[in-house]
């Protein structure tokens, strides 16, 4: 008899996950690792939204709550939509989930069947094709330049286009690459999705997180018919750091949304309703520690973009938003250390960990071996250290 389901065997854990894992077993073994792995702000969670929270268990707020999410949270996001994106939203387009991921697992669950193919550009957050494929769906790869910001070409995606197209996925601002797109960029997508009649899924979790007073645009606020074929997912996770909190939300039509609210219902159920709480008073309180964290992150790109610039052989792209940098490292693979080849984004990662004690997250994992992700997420003191030993380690290299 066999063990496991062949769902089961054909998931290995996320690679970012893992990466951390590995840094940390090498810190708690007395190594000073300097990890540039993180998926997830440095800043401790706002004053104001831990307070609610603790307010929220000495009131008892403690018992489940409706399934996608309490009325008040809902009209909070509601709210976010409306003053953030001039968007309007009903209740019955809006459902809070445990956390953005879980949000993007619920809608795969939702609206996708076997067969139906996923165009998802690369470099791609590592978890689209799995959740893709989880519920049946073929995740399409359509490979994005690093010298057009690691946007999808309009050429590239209509020869990805076919009959059986249900979705494209964009993420912009981009994990990993912090590539954003613009309105008329978006225009021309949209326009592609009426024309060929597939959904758009529009992973918005990076909103705040932008630089240079980049204009963030959603799609959805381009049409109403586009409104009708796109759903969005954000969360708290990133702009407020909340990442253990566990909230995310999804935007859309109605039937997807009560779609979703039954798979949610036979598995979860609710999200925790203390964190619940504090996603209201992270939506609609004060934004001002969000201005802070965005102006930390956007000196921090400034300086390790310029680092890696000047690495020899190194070529990074500045990012728009988010807080990671996916440097160019490509240049290496035809290089040795002691006898032994590095010939790409694993091996060389894996070197950097044994040699420089530093964590990347290899470029592979996200569809585009030339590259390396390195989160910004850190202090100044450990970018600066973190830089140098890269930069040590690769001249040992010959
Ligand atoms: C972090 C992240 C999410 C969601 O994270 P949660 O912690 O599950 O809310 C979604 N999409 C992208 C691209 C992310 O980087």
């Amino acid at each position: 008899m066999f063990v496991l389901s062949n769902r089961a065997k054909s998931l290995k854990p996320s690679p970012t996950l893992a990466i951390n894992a590995k840094a940390k077993s090498m810190q708690a073994q007395g190594i000073h690792v300097i990890s540039f792995g993180a998926g997830e702000p440095d800043f401790d969670t706002p004053q104001n939204i831990k307070a609610a929270a603790i307010k929220a268990i000495e009131e008892g707020f403690t018992k489940y709550t409706p399934v996608g999410g309490t009325d008040e949270l809902k009209d909070a996001i509601i709210k976010k939509f409306q003053r953030d994106n001039g968007l309007t939203y009903k209740r019955s387009e809006i459902i809070a989930s445990c956390g953005g991921k879980h949000s993007f697992y619920n809608l795969a669950q939702a609206i996708f069947d076997a067969g139906d193919e996923v165009i998802i550009p690369a470099p791609y957050w590592v978890s689209y094709p799995p959740m893709v494929a989880l519920a049946g769906a073929v995740p399409v790869i359509v490979e994005t330049r690093e010298e057009n910001g690691f946007k999808l070409s309009m050429e590239d995606l209509k020869k990805a286009i076919t009959p059986k197209t249900k979705a494209l996925i964009i993420n912009s601002p981009s994990n990993p690459t912090g590539g954003a797109y613009t309105k008329e960029e978006l225009e021309k997508i949209a326009g592609m999705a009426l024309s060929h009649n597939f959904f758009v899924i529009s992973d918005e979790i990076y909103e705040k997180i932008v630089y240079d007073h980049f204009k963030f645009i959603s799609i959805v606020s381009l049409s109403e018919e586009i409104k009708k074929r796109t759903i969005i997912v954000h969360g708290v996770a990133k702009t407020y750091a909340m990442t253990g909190w566990r909230i995310g939300y999804t935007a859309g039509p109605e039937e997807i949304i009560s779609a979703m609210s039954n798979i949610q219902s036979q598995s979860t159920s609710n999200p925790t309703s203390i964190a619940q709480k504090a996603s209201v008073e992270a939506l609609a309180g004060s934004q001002k520690e969000v201005f802070k964290m965005v102006t930390a992150f956007e000196e921090r790109r400034n300086y390790i973009v310029d680092r890696l610039n000047k690495i020899p052989g190194v070529s990074c792209f500045k990012p728009i938003g988010a807080f990671y940098v996916f440097p160019n490292f490509s240049s290496y693979y035809v290089k040795s250390y002691q006898g032994k080849k590095i010939s790409n984004s694993t091996e060389l990662a894996d070197y950097l960990l044994d040699v420089a004690r530093v964590a990347v997250v290899p470029g592979v994992e996200f569809g585009a071996d030339p590259f390396e992700r390195l989160s910004y997420a850190t202090s100044m003191e450990d970018i600066k250290e973190g830089l140098n030993r890269i930069e040590e380690a690769l001249r040992k290299l010959v």
